[in-house]
């Protein structure tokens, strides 16, 4: 579960989010869309505690996220704190940020015996259970300079669920790929979304896959959900004037 209320958000002069209320319910697939610099990174950023917030509050599986209760008193989170909540959240970004010096299922297996104290023998059971998911099983001791953009990807995808997130968050995740690996990558999420109980949100400008992919799709424009509601409702008869001009642009 995530609720944001009344959260803003400014880099300097640039207020990016306003007043926004947000709630997701355990489980949801949602994809988020919306005009460029419309505050959709940055609220995935929140979530990984990669950025903080001005106002509002954010709550991540019913515990506050950027606050903490001390003696009844809402306070702002300690660094222990926020570690103990980002174990929550796993993402994945434009850029693999694979470890180039290991091979993919050491990617796979370091984060695992590193930071939740996984035998090694039980991180690489994970790990080939994940490249399989992947349909990597075949490459697992390949080093990312040896795999494609598309393969580095569905690895670096193996290796946020491997940390069995809660919540799983895809940020842009095909947009530094060549067209021709796009699908393969979006194919993975596709089987991830109709097989998986983990709470995921996608940014994405490839409606059709966020057409497959979400439950609910949120029309974001300046810092606000504009419009959110099932893949059919939004793409097929958006209620909004500006929801309408956005599609017509993007499709
Ligand atoms: P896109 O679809 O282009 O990725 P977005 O909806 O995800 O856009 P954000 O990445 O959340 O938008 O950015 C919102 C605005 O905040 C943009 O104008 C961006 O330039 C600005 N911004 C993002 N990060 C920073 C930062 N660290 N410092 C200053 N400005 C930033």
């Amino acid at each position: 579960m995530i609720e944001f209320k009344n959260v803003s958000k400014s880099y300097g002069e640039l207020q990016v989010l306003r007043n926004l209320d947000m709630h997701v319910e355990a489980g949801e697939k949602l994809a988020l869309i919306g005009p460029s610099g419309s505050g959709k990174t940055t609220i995935l950023r929140i979530l990984m505690t990669l950025e903080t917030i001005n106002s509002g509050h954010v709550m991540v599986e019913g515990d506050y996220l950027w606050h903490q209760k001390v003696n009844s008193e809402l306070v702002p989170a300690s660094e222990k704190h926020l570690r103990k909540m980002r174990e929550n959240v796993g993402m994945v970004f434009q850029q693999f940020n694979l470890f180039p010096h290991l091979t993919a299922i050491a990617n796979i297996e370091q984060p695992q015996i590193l930071v939740k104290g996984v035998d090694k023998s039980d991180a690489t059971n994970k790990a080939q259970e994940l490249l399989k998911l992947v349909g990597l099983e075949e490459k697992q001791n390949h080093y990312p300079h040896q795999l494609s953009g598309g393969q580095q990807q569905r690895v670096a995808i193996a290796r946020a669920l491997a940390m069995d997130p809660k919540i799983m968050l895809f940020d842009e995740v095909t947009s530094a790929l060549d067209p021709e690996l796009v699908e393969e990558v979006l194919n993975v999420l596709r089987v991830l979304a109709e097989t998986s109980d983990t709470t995921m949100l996608t940014v994405t400008h490839e409606m059709n896959f966020a057409r497959d992919f979400a439950d609910r799709v949120l029309f974001f424009e300046k810092g606000q959900i504009v419009e959110s509601g099932p893949p059919e409702e939004i793409f097929r008869n958006p209620k909004e004037e500006r929801t309408r001009n956005f599609l017509k642009q993007i499709i």
